[in-house]
């Protein structure tokens, strides 16, 4: 806004004895920040298919706001929950505490899922579904901030196909987070935590026919043969949908519904990126977000690449077509938030919750040495280990996220040294030639690290929540199947993701400076003048921010 109309706005403000202030207009504050997570896109999906892609959806971002071209996570596991958990606190789950998808409570001796919580009912859904909050987030999201610094008067919304990366975008003091339930229903559903019962707007929303019309074929946008980026489609490295051995174009989702969960199989195809713009526009309109002078927050998470990524890899034919689709949805969004907050009245970043590996039969094909570990193999070793040397396999009580958790109770009932337990696990994890370097606990909370992978553990090491033993797997290893990939490594293809800010205030340019996943946060805060974010561990990245 020019000088002049910031005059005359403050002058009728001034006549009718209102300071912009005191009534809570900050002509400089963005109207509405929307957060944009791409679930598992890697760095290099910006620039591989870029000559693809319209003007007008990530090439706009890229054209008109600053490309930060080399944006790293700070820790490992580089999964969903953690990675929106880092996005919008902008701390490592060393100090958020969401340590993984799922962990392990010691003190109950049960699996965690990160958002799950039994004290609210869901909305939505069925008797058996899910009950949801964001009660395992230790700290503040920006959104929270947002509303807390602003008396409540704003609202945070947050959308995804994916519960966690709705609920974690949002945070503890969200006004609704929504996710989707597929199976027979094909709705979009919320928990107790944040309402009573849904809004009308989303009933009409889940009783519209919008989802049923994307059970349809999906083939490519454009025609197949102008996808150069990404291998043949007919090959051995990608897993198929249920019923249909091929993996390729086209996939008939009518007649695949059925043996792939229902309206769960739209998740897995581009549609499920069209369904949350879908759903994000009527979220926007009819919760009036960036209609008055508080600024209000929307996260929106894109989880279908993800489940694409899984299935089929980095360089398939399918991943290339659901992001030449979901940069028409960025382009459709954009258009959107145009018209009805106005160009320039947003404030939008873009980035991702991780990358992921090339799929290692792929790469063993091309000649790059990659191998997969199929889940429980490690488990399964070292219970036979103890088991020839202390006589229990109770000993362990679980392997995830590339960490042992010990059964302490089992140990100290039997009278068996943890020291020696803790040394035979070690000594056997050291002799698998998957394994680049185990370290115990201790290890990682005391080690004086300031770069490289053992800081990424340390800041990825929450002392109530992770395991006793961690291991790290040499570079393109992935504890997965045989078919398709997944991610959650320090390594740059898990750790390298996109970020652009764009919009109100924000700068046009580009940098290829090292910046972290846990700088955006308090971007975002110093660019709406909130106070600093006092467990945000990132950085102010000022010289994206408009004086
Ligand atoms: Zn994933």
């Amino acid at each position: 806004m020019n000088k002049i109309l910031i005059s005359l706005v403050f002058s009728i403000f001034s006549s009718c004895n209102l300071t912009p202030k005191a009534s809570g207009l900050d002509l400089d504050k963005p109207k509405l920040v929307v957060s944009i997570v791409v679930d598992q896109m890697r760095f290099d999906n910006l620039d591989k298919y870029k000559e693809s892609y319209s003007n007008n959806g990530f090439n706009r971002l890229i054209r008109e706001g600053f490309n930060l071209k080399n944006n790293h996570f700070n820790y490992v596991p580089t999964v969903t929950g953690p990675g929106h958990s880092s996005i919008s606190t902008g701390s490592t789950p060393k100090t958020h505490g969401i340590v993984g998808n799922n962990w392990f409570n010691k003190k109950t001796q049960k699996d965690v899922y990160c958002t799950t919580d039994l004290n609210y009912e869901n909305l939505g859904g069925n008797a058996y579904s899910a009950k949801m909050s964001p009660n395992n987030l230790l700290v503040n999201t920006l959104g929270d901030l947002n509303r807390i610094e602003n008396d409540m008067n704003s609202k945070t919304i947050s959308i995804a196909i994916k519960d966690r990366g709705s609920i974690l975008m949002g945070g503890r003091k969200a006004n609704a987070a929504y996710w989707f339930y597929g199976k027979d229903k094909g709705e979009w559903v919320s928990s107790k935590y944040y309402m009573e019962e849904l809004p009308e707007w989303v009933d009409n929303f889940n009783n519209s026919d919008i989802v049923s019309t994307y059970i349809r074929e999906w083939n490519t946008l454009y025609d197949i043969n102008s996808y150069k980026e990404s291998r043949s489609d007919d090959n051995n490295f990608e897993k198929s949908f249920k019923g249909d051995p091929s993996v390729t174009f086209p996939y008939d989702l009518n007649k695949l519904k059925h043996l792939n969960d229902g309206y769960d199989m739209l998740k897995e195809t581009p549609f499920g990126n069209n369904l949350t713009t879908d759903f994000a526009i009527k979220a926007i309109s009819n919760e009036k977000l960036g209609k008055d002078q508080f600024t209000d927050v929307l996260t929106i998470s894109y989880s279908s690449t993800d489940y694409i990524g899984h299935n089929f890899g980095v360089d398939a034919k399918e991943t290339q077509d659901a992001y030449l689709r979901l940069d028409l949805e960025i382009e459709r969004l954009l258009y959107f938030l145009d018209s009805y907050v106005g160009e320039n009245e947003y404030t939008l970043f873009l980035t991702a919750d991780h990358g992921a590996s090339k799929i290692p039969a792929y790469l063993n094909s091309i000649g790059i040495k990659s191998q997969n570990i199929e889940q429980g193999t490690v488990k399964n070793i070292l219970k036979d280990v103890l088991f020839k040397s202390y006589g229990s396999n109770q000993l362990i009580s679980k392997v995830m996220n590339s960490q042992v958790y010990l059964n302490n109770e089992i140990i100290n009932s039997l009278n068996i040294s943890f020291n020696s337990i803790e040394k035979t696990i070690i000594n056997t994890l050291n002799q698998l030639e998957y394994i680049d370097k185990v370290y115990t606990s201790e290890d990682i909370i005391n080690g004086n690290f300031d770069s490289g992978y053992d800081l990424l553990i340390q800041n990825g090491y929450n002392v109530l929540r992770s395991g006793d033993i961690i291991f790290k797997l040499k570079e393109n290893v992935i504890s997965y199947g045989n078919k398709g990939t997944t991610h959650g490594s320090g390594y740059t293809y898990d750790t390298h993701v996109p970020l652009i800010f764009f919009g109100k205030k924000i700068v046009q340019g580009e940098s290829n400076v090292k910046t972290k996943i846990t700088d955006i946060a308090p971007t975002i805060a110093k660019l709406l003048g909130l106070k600093q974010m006092s467990d945000s561990t990132g950085e102010v990245l000022s010289f994206v921010i408009k004086d």
